[in-house]
């Protein structure tokens, strides 16, 4: 086992600190035989060997800022986004920084989580760490909670790609798993991100989110993608994980590397958008906002 501190639940928030600083050193052990997401690089980060994510075994970040553009229910929310992602999705809307785990400056646990400190008092509710992908810098993110104070509400962000050993590290540490759920089938996922095998990890995650907190699942919507995507994660959802919060975002905007593909050269057009807003009504989605 992997952990000897592990909880079942949210970590009792006195104690999430003294597990987290445990649980970042074995994360970073890790680094030297990487598979903390699906890809299952196995290289040894530690030694200067990249992956698919190309991040070394030190985080940078490009953004640390409160933000009020997330869930109603989160925002403002103190907002940390760690450079670098497993994930190639080219309508990425942070691509240039989320793709590249060089971008933005070097983390330090201690100063990012003064800056939370400070958010915290100037009224933020939330701290979210996010990235790119923070699974990738799992190390960095355990110290950063070992940081913050014990009453902090702390939510993961994540694109669900995270494997076993980085969710048993996780376990207790966030209260929040805000999760993508991108894609309905394995073929878009492969074109538009360039992520074999999509579909059942992302699903693997989510349900063990659910079972060890507070889940929300978001699914941006994209142009051309209500049948193929949507549809398929509307109905696994409803049958999977009914009553989970479900964010169904409909701004979707042609960023970064969308003109590679036809489909994604616009905005969703109004009569898709309402289709997918009545499929998650008959399916009896729980939508959020
Ligand atoms: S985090 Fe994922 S993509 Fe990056 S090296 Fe590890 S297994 Fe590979």
């Amino acid at each position: 086992m992997i952990c000897a501190e592990s909880v079942a639940t949210i970590c009792a928030p006195a104690k999430r600190a003294e597990v987290a600083a445990g649980r970042a050193r074995m994360a970073r052990e890790l680094l030297a035989d990487c598979r903390l997401c699906a890809h299952d690089c196995g290289v040894n980060r530690l030694a200067g060997e990249t992956g698919l994510c190309h991040a070394g075994a030190e985080a940078r970040f490009f953004s640390a800022q409160i933000e009020v553009s997330d869930e109603l229910e989160l925002i403002p929310s103190f907002a940390v986004a760690l450079s670098g992602c497993d994930m190639r999705c080219d309508f990425c809307i942070t691509g240039a920084s989320s793709w590249n785990a060089r971008a933005g400056a070097g983390f330090s646990a201690v100063e990012m989580a003064a800056q939370a400190q400070a958010a915290l008092r100037a009224g933020a509710k939330t701290i979210m760490v996010l990235g790119g992908e923070p699974t990738i810098h799992l190390p960095a993110a355990l110290e950063l909670v070992a940081q913050l104070p014990a009453t902090a509400k702390l939510i993961w962000k994540t694109n669900a790609h995270g494997a076993a050993s980085a969710r048993e590290l996780l376990e207790g540490m966030f209260d929040v798993w805000l999760a993508d759920f991108k894609f309905g089938n394995d073929e878009c996922a492969q074109r538009l991100a360039r992520t074999p095998d999509y579909v059942g990890v992302v699903q693997e995650n989510l349900l063990w989110a659910e079972a060890h907190g507070e889940l929300i699942v978001r699914h941006l919507l994209m142009p051309g993608h209500v049948d193929c995507c949507w549809r398929p994660v509307a109905h696994w959802l409803a049958e999977n994980l009914p009553g989970v919060k479900v964010n169904l975002r409909s701004g979707f905007w042609p960023a970064w590397h969308a003109a590679r593909h036809r489909e994604l050269a616009g905005t969703v057009p109004a009569a898709e958008s309402a289709r997918a807003f009545e499929l998650a009504q008959e399916l009896g989605l729980n939508l959020s906002s």
